[in-house]
């Protein structure tokens, strides 16, 4: 199947052409782990994850690697203010070690809940110190670098000529009214490549390095990393919509003078989460996580399904209203299923029938990862009378590899529960009252409906099946 996505370079949508027949290699923009990703982080992460499961639909094989920034990512997101790593384990009176260390497991924990797909490979930056090192230093052999005496290593991104490509920017309105601060920086757009650690402070990270002691700029570690990983050239690369600009640009200004051009052939970026007045803020104490989300009571697979219901390059606006209306929507397809499961006479799986769903809902969702599209004719699927339970329920099977809601499993749960709430003698007897109904021996199933009411059950029938629920 053809596979479309926009692509944030040529600003188009394109048919995907892979590097390598078959194989998709791809790169995700991971957390800092100073503190708990919020359900704005994860927005992104579920993104990345749709996109893994559409091109596994399409048959491809998926290297995918997420990174963990655990050193080097400033305040200002720019080169300067504190390290958020070093404030994170001052906060919390531990050791930068043991924060990071927290905060993976804790966005793995939540990674899970969401039913993410582990992504194949999660390096962390502060495990590729040496790759880091040598990618500063072939730039330094190319002439793209400069020394900022008692700062650090800087990226004269007046060298790369297509500097600002992904963002839309041009050179000339970068660099043009930009004042030069007098950090010392060339142009306003460079960047911190290496920086020295302060001489007053013994920092808890830091590394030797051709320049002294110090630690990574924030960006050197995405380019050091994916490249490891995924080879010299790579398929995709997505990350929050924010990095276009600034992040991404200056991965592309590392990477492109050693490896050559294109680096990656596609970017996507992500819209954000947003809240009605603006950011979700962490000292609002609007910054929810997917387990305050499961504190509050709600199934994180509801968030998911919210989430699916808008596209990835819309902004979404969080509300609790707005999770509890995906609440319903959820539960009650959940319902349905749970009342396929239970149907009467389920039929046998119809391939034909299978696969024209299964084709239609591929098509869709491939075409620039449309997935409120694709949970239409989820609904459509249900409505339609003439597709037999038995091959509903396979397609729901396919639903949740591509879209990871996990229906199958929520709707076994509830009619475990219903079914298993009665007693085990009343659900023998309504059972034995289903088989009486199928072979139209109405005088038996009267009876025992009539044992199964005064046992103080009724069976509620469904024009599906039936489910045992005790009498108010
Ligand atoms: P950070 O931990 O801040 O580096 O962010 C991790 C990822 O989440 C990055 O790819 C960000 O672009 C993304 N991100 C940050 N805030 C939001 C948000 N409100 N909604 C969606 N994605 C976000
Ligand atoms: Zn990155």
């Amino acid at each position: 199947m053809t596979i479309r996505l926009y692509n944030t370079m040529t600003r188009k949508l394109e048919e995907f052409k892979p590097l390598v027949p078959g194989k998709m290699g791809f790169y995700t923009c991971g957390p800092t782990v100073y503190w708990d990703a919020h359900i704005g982080n994860m927005r992104t992460m579920v993104n990345s994850d749709i996109i893994k499961r559409v091109f596994i639909e399409n048959g491809y094989d998926v290297t995918h690697v997420m990174n963990f920034t655990d050193v080097g990512h400033l305040t200002s997101d720019g080169d300067t203010g504190d390290d958020k790593m070093e404030k994170g384990a001052a906060r919390e009176n531990m050791s930068v070690w043991d924060v990071a260390q927290k905060y993976i497991d804790g966005f793995l924990y939540d990674m899970d809940l969401l039913n993410n797909i582990k992504p194949t490979v999660m390096p962390r930056a502060t495990d590729h110190i040496a790759e880091q090192i040598a990618q500063v230093q072939k730039l330094e052999a190319l002439g793209y670098t400069y020394k900022i005496p008692g700062d650090g290593i800087y990226y004269d991104t007046s060298k790369f000529a297509a500097y600002g490509a992904l963002g839309g920017q041009k050179l000339s309105d970068l660099r043009g009214g930009a004042r030069i601060d007098d950090s010392g920086k060339r142009n306003s757009t460079d960047f911190a490549l290496w920086k020295f650690s302060p001489t007053n402070e013994k920092r808890q990270m830091e590394w030797d390095s051709p320049w002294g002691v110090g630690f990574p700029g924030w960006h050197i570690e995405c380019s050091a990393m994916s490249t490891k990983y995924l080879g010299t050239h790579f398929d995709l690369h997505v990350g929050g919509q924010e990095h276009a600009k600034v992040h991404h640009s200056n991965e592309i200004a590392q990477s492109e003078p050693i490896v050559g051009a294109p680096w990656v052939s596609y970017w996507m970026h992500f819209e954000w989460l947003m809240l009605k007045d603006g950011k979700m803020s962490k000292s609002a104490g609007t910054a929810y996580t997917v387990r305050n989300l499961v504190e509050r009571g709600y199934d994180p697979m509801a968030y998911r399904y919210l989430l699916l219901q808008s596209h990835y390059r819309q902004p979404l606006e969080f509300s609790f209203e707005s999770l509890d209306a995906a609440v319903a929507g959820y539960k009650n397809i959940v319902r349905k299923i749970a009342d396929l499961m239970t149907a009467d006479n389920i039929g046998e799986l119809d391939s034909g029938v299978y696969n024209i769903w299964h084709n239609k809902m591929l098509t869709i969702v491939s075409d620039n990862i449309k997935t409120a599209e694709t949970l239409v004719v989820v609904q459509e699927l249900l409505k339609d009378a003439s597709v037999n339970p038995a091959t509903k329920l396979a397609l729901f099977e396919f639903i949740d590899r591509l879209l990871g809601l996990q229906f199958i499993d929520r709707a076994k749960k509830l009619v475990d529960l219903e079914q298993q709430s009665a007693p085990d003698d009343i659900v023998v007897l309504a059972q034995q009252r289903a088989e009486a109904k199928a072979n139209k021996d109405w005088t038996t199933a009267d009876s025992l409906r009539a044992q199964i009411d005064a046992a103080g059950w009724t069976v509620l029938d469904s024009k599906d099946g039936y489910k045992i629920v005790k009498k108010a």
